[in-house]
């Protein structure tokens, strides 16, 4: 494997686990005041990353389809070749995360 790519890859590990360790804000809900579809992805990841399950699940448990999806998204052509399965998982994982994006307003702003 190339020299670059893995030095790209331990420096995107490096970030996402400062923002992990920093509990960096969402900056999409720091200047909306509402919560991104992604919301909680770090702080659920640092979650599982403790073996706490159920914080996992309340800060948004499609963290785990979402980081594999953006990750098979940008590994497409290089280790998946071109598959159709990530074709399809590249649809259904933000379709879900659409939903439940929706979902989850509803029950917070709509349904009080
Ligand atoms: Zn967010």
């Amino acid at each position: 494997m190339n020299k670059k790519i893995i030095l790209m890859h331990i420096g995107i590990i490096i970030v996402i686990g400062l923002l992990i360790f920093l509990k960096f804000p969402c900056p999409f809900k720091c200047f909306v005041g509402y919560p991104c579809p992604a919301c909680g992805t770090l702080h659920a990841l640092n979650a599982l990353l403790n073996l706490d399950f159920k914080s996992y699940c309340e800060y948004n448990w499609m963290a785990i389809p979402l980081v594999t999806g953006v990750w098979m998204g940008i590994h497409k052509n290089c280790i998946f070749n071109k598959s159709r399965i990530v074709d399809f998982l590249l649809i259904t994982i933000p379709t879900m995360l659409i939903f439940k994006y929706i979902l989850d307003i509803y029950l917070t702003f709509l349904c009080v």
